[in-house]
C-alpha cells in the first residue's frame, strides 16, 4: 500500500494538491479547521489547494439563475442577500482588519456578477448554458478568496487563483473537458511564481475556460475533477481529497450506516464506483492521474487523524469477492423491439447511433437476439433528450408497420456490485439473487461484463435502499462484520 508519510527520505519536500469540498468548507468554523489542516501539512510538504464553493451555495446559484429566466424578479434577490451574508460573516469572524479590507471588495464583485447576471436573464427571461457556468461558480471564486485570506490572517502566506487562469478547456458548458497539454502549461507557468514565493495557491474548484476565455464548468461535483488535474498538472507526489466522511466505504453510508471504510482501492474501482453513482467522487477524478500513477487519498476533514482511503493504480490487497456496492437510483430502462425484418445489429447499431449523438452513456446494456429486443438503462436526467433522439432515429420504422417498438420503464434503480477479484470467484451473482430474493425484491435485468469488475441489477426504484442493503449483509461487508472475516 502506498505510504502516505510525506518524509519518505527526499531532499525536496513533496508535492501535495488537496482539494477540500463543499461541507469542508461549509462555514467560518469549517474553514478555520481546513486552514489548520492546511497549515500543518504545510510544514512537511509543499501543499495547492483547491477548494469548492460553501456547502450548499451551488445549488442556491442554480435555482437563482433558473428562476430569474422564468421571469421572477424577487427570489434572486433573496438568494443575492444570503451569498452575501454566509460569506461575510465567515470574513467578520476570520478575517483581521487588513484582510477583510483586501478580500471584501472581491466578494463584493462575486455578488455584484450574480446580481447583473440574474438581472439579465430575468430580463430576457433566458439563460444559456455558458451564463450559468459563470454564475454557477461564482461560489468558487468566493470562497478561494476567502480561504486564502484566512490563511494570511494566521500567518500562512496564500494567494486565490481563478482556474479560470489555469485550466484550458473544450466549449461544452456545463460539462467541459480539459486540453490537459495546454492545461498543464498554463498551470505551471502561472503558479511558478507563488510556488517559488512559498505562497500557497487557493483554486477555485469546479470551473476552467475555453481558450477565448470563457468560463466552464466540469460538471456537477466537478472540483473533485479539478483536484486531479491540478495535481496531474504539476506532478504532485499525491492528491488528497478531503470530504465529510472517512474514505470510500464499502457503500453509500446514507443508505447502509454500517458501511466499513475501504482502506485501499484501484484506479478501475474507483472509476467503476463513481460511475456507477458513489456521489464520493466525481466520475472523471482518476482520469488525469492514470499515467503518471499519482495515489488520490480520500480523507474526512472532520476526523483528520483517520488515514482515509487510497486509490492506487492497482490494488495489491487480495480481499476476494465484492468490495462495495454502489447504486443509481433514479434510472429508466428503455426496450426497444424490432420485427423480424431488422436484424438485430441493425437495430443496436441505430439505438447506440442515437445515443451517441448526445454522448449520453448507459448504465446497463441487456439484449435477446432472438426475439430482436433491446434493452438498455439510462439516467432519468437523460430520458428526455433519449427519447426523443429514438423516435426520429426509428421514425420511418415506427411508421411503417410498426418494424420497430420503444418502451419506457420508469423509476428502476441500479444496483452495482463492485471489486477486481469478483473475477473467478464463482457464485456471486446466486448469492446476490438470493438476497434479493429473501426480502422479496424482484430482479428485472442484470449484466455482468466479462470484466468481471462489477455486475449490475435494476430494480424497482422504491426497492434500491433494501435492496444494497441486503446485498451488503450477505457479503458481510459492514463494519459490525468485519471482525468475522470477509468473503
Ligand atoms: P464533498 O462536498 O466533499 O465533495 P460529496 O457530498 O460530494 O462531498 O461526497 C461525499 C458523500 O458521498 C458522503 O457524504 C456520502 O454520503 C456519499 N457517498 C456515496 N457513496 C459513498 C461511498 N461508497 N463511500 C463514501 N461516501 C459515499
Ligand atoms: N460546487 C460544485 C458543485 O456543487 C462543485 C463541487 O462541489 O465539487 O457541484
Ligand atoms: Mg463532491
Amino acid at each position: 500500500m502506498v505510504k502516505e508519510s510525506l518524509v519518505v527520505g527526499k531532499s525536496k519536500k513533496p508535492l501535495i494538491a488537496m482539494k477540500f469540498g463543499g461541507t469542508s468548507v461549509g462555514n467560518a468554523e469549517r474553514m478555520k479547521n481546513v486552514a489548520a489542516i492546511i497549515a500543518d501539512t504545510a510544514q512537511r510538504a509543499e501543499v495547492v489547494v483547491v477548494v469548492s464553493a460553501m456547502g450548499g451555495v451551488t445549488d442556491m446559484l442554480i435555482r437563482a439563475a433558473s428562476e430569474a429566466s422564468h421571469g421572477d424578479r424577487e427570489n434572486w434577490k433573496n438568494v443575492r442577500r444570503e451569498l452575501a451574508h454566509r460569506h461575510r460573516e465567515v470574513a467578520d469572524q476570520l478575517l483581521k482588519a487588513a484582510e477583510q479590507a483586501a478580500v471584501l471588495p472581491r466578494l463584493a464583485d462575486a455578488v455584484a456578477d450574480f446580481e447583473n447576471l440574474c438581472s439579465g436573464f430575468s430580463l430576457v427571461r433566458e439563460v444559456t448554458p455558458r451564463a450559468m457556468d459563470t454564475l454557477s461558480s461564482l461560489g468558487e471564486v468566493m470562497s478561494a478568496n476567502l480561504m486564502a485570506a484566512i490563511l494570511r490572517s494566521q500567518g500562512t502566506p496564500a494567494e486565490a487563483v481563478d482556474a479560470t487562469e489555469l485550466i484550458v478547456t473544450d466549449d461544452h458548458f456545463g460539462n467541459a473537458t480539459p486540453i490537459f497539454d495546454e492545461t498543464n502549461i498554463k498551470m505551471r507557468q502561472r503558479l511558478a511564481g507563488l510556488r517559488k514565493r512559498g505562497a500557497i495557491p487557493v483554486i477555485t474548484g469546479f470551473r476552467g475556460a475555453t481558450r477565448a476565455g470563457a468560463c466552464t464548468t466540469l460538471g456537477r461535483g466537478g472540483s473533485d475533477y479539478s483536484g486531479t488535474i491540478v495535481g496531474a498538472a504539476l506532478d504532485a507526489d499525491q492528491v488528497w481529497i478531503w470530504t465529510d466522511v472517512d474514505g470510500v466505504l464499502t457503500t453509500d453510508p446514507r443508505m447502509v450506516p454500517e458501511a466499513r471504510i475501504l482502506p485501499e482501492i484501484s484506479y478501475r474501482e474507483a472509476i467503476e464506483l463513481s460511475f456507477f453513482g458513489a456521489k464520493v467522487l466525481h466520475p472523471k477524478t482518476i482520469q488525469p492521474v492514470m499515467k503518471k500513477k499519482i495515489p488520490v487519498w480520500i480523507k474526512n476533514s472532520f476526523n483528520p487523524s483517520c488515514p482515509g482511503t487510497c486509490i492506487v493504480p492497482s490494488a495489491t490487497n487480495s480481499q476476494k469477492g465484492i468490495k462495495a456496492i454502489t447504486s443509481v437510483s433514479k434510472a429508466d430502462l428503455i426496450t426497444i423491439t424490432g420485427k423480424e425484418s431488422l436484424s438485430f445489429p441493425h437495430l443496436a447499431v441505430k439505438a447506440f447511433g442515437a445515443l451517441s449523438l448526445d454522448d449520453i452513456p448507459t448504465l446497463m446494456v441487456t439484449q435477446s437476439s432472438a426475439d430482436n429486443v433491446l434493452c438498455f438503462a439510462l439516467h432519468d436526467a437523460d430520458l428526455r433528450r433519449v427519447k426523443a433522439q429514438l423516435e426520429k432515429t426509428f421514425e420511418l420504422e415506427m411508421l411503417h408497420d410498426d418494424r420497430v417498438s420503444i418502451e419506457v420503464m420508469p423509476h428502476v434503480a441500479i444496483v452495482v456490485m463492485i471489486g477486481e477479484n469478483m473475477k473467478g470467484t464463482p457464485g456471486l451473482s446466486g448469492r446476490a439473487f438470493g438476497a434479493l430474493g429473501a426480502r422479496g425484491i424482484n430482479i428485472i435485468a442484470i449484466a455482468q461484463g466479462s470484466s468481471e469488475l462489477s455486475i449490475s441489477f435494476a430494480v424497482k426504484a422504491s426497492d434500491v435502499k433494501e435492496a444494497v442493503k441486503g446485498i451488503h449483509e450477505e457479503f458481510k461487508l459492514g463494519a459490525s462484520d468485519s471482525v468475522k472475516g470477509k468473503v
